[in-house]
């Protein structure tokens, strides 16, 4: 224990375009933005951050910077729990969680760097290192786009992959299927095959694209429907033989706790739903319904928590976060025979900002 006083929080906005614009059933974007937050005491520092936008930032010296600093280093828990109460009045989900998360991940940094350990050490860790799948798959993907993407996943040793499908809201169900059969025969028949409709079917399409993704032996369909829709969620669990999951946008743990009766392997981000303190509080929750937690996107932040979840079945390697987070930070570590290493030889998750970032930095 270092005894150590949290000095103070700062903020940078970090914007990553991508190679083209990019599409899944519901959303288009042309850019993923990295809210990053350095957490000082003395002369260590903690490293966290967020996807969201640069809006978030505001709320760190507006609201959270002020009931964490002077608290001590080692008192994470209670920093997370005096920024929830900060921020009852803003709602505590969605931007305001997420920038609570960026914080936490790294409050938890500073912690295990002003007592020499890495973090994953410092959680206690049931495995060395996470199993990941590949993900990408986006619906504006040319074929030879898609053959080359699950080609750099079989050769990173994925055994599970996933892709995009639910096209244009659901109003391209006959190119989801041909996608999903092409994904197929591209991947392998050895290879777990999952997708993900970010919600954009209603219960009745997502039951007939369900029954031909079954016969496909397609283990994995996310957000068939919204995940705001329970009792869709349930309906089609019942179902289809493939997995049912949701959940990448769980604030904490009444989401979880919602999310759980609705799902089969309950998903949580590491960057939304209140950072390492809350995975480990919602993964505990879906244990106690005896439901496995899979990792959503930010695979380099996701990996030490990962390692320290005993029901945890394996975490996103997201196209577009695989891409940035080395031009964020350094030192992620390289996905071999399809798992992410937790950093071991270094305290803390052992990432730090890349001064070169700064030609991405917007404010
Ligand atoms: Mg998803």
């Amino acid at each position: 224990m270092s005894g150590a006083t949290i000095d103070r929080l700062e903020t940078g906005v970090y914007r990553f375009p991508t190679p083209e614009p990019e599409a899944d059933g519901t959303y288009r974007w042309d850019a993923t933005v990295a809210v990053v937050v350095q957490a000082i005491a003395g002369d260590v520092s903690g490293l966290g951050w967020t996807y969201s936008t640069g809006a978030a930032a505001d709320l760190v010296p507006e609201h959270l910077e002020k009931v964490v600093v002077g608290k001590p280093v080692d008192d994470v828990t209670a920093c997370w729990e005096a920024m929830h109460r900060e921020c009852r009045n803003l709602g505590t989900r969605g931007l305001v969680m997420q920038m609570i998360s960026a914080v936490d991940i790294a409050l938890w940094d500073l912690k295990a760097r002003c007592a020499g350990l890495p973090l994953a050490q410092l959680f206690g860790t049931v495995r060395d290192q996470m199993p990941v799948y590949g993900s990408g798959g986006f619906t504006t993907l040319s074929d030879e786009q898609l053959a080359e993407q699950v080609k750099a996943w079989r050769e990173a040793g994925c055994t599970q992959m996933k892709i995009k499908i639910g096209e244009a809201w659901g109003r391209c169900v006959e190119r989801d299927l041909q996608r999903a059969g092409q994904f197929r025969e591209l991947a392998g028949a050895d290879v777990r095959l999952m997708v993900d409709a970010n919600g954009g079917y209603s219960i009745g399409q997502a039951r007939c694209v369900g029954a031909a993704l079954d016969e496909l032996d397609v283990v994995w369909f996310e957000e068939p429907v919204s995940s705001d829709d329970l009792d869709g969620l349930r309906l089609l669990r019942s179902v289809l033989e493939c997995d049912v999951a949701a959940g990448e946008y769980a604030s904490g743990i009444y989401d979880a706790r919602a999310l759980c009766g609705a799902v089969d392997c309950l998903q949580l981000d590491v960057t939304r739903c209140g950072g390492y303190t809350g995975f480990a509080r919602c993964a505990a929750v879906a244990a106690s319904q005896n439901l496995e937690v899979s990792g959503h996107c930010a695979p380099a932040l996701t990996v030490p928590i990962g390692c320290a979840t005993i029901n945890i079945r394996h975490t996103e390697w997201f196209v577009d976060h695989a891409r940035l987070e080395p031009l964020l930070v350094e030192g992620v570590p390289d996905v071999r025979d399809g798992a992410m290493h937790a950093v071991t030889d270094r305290p803390g998750h052992g990432y730090t900002l890349r001064e070169d970032a700064a030609r991405y930095r917007q404010g």
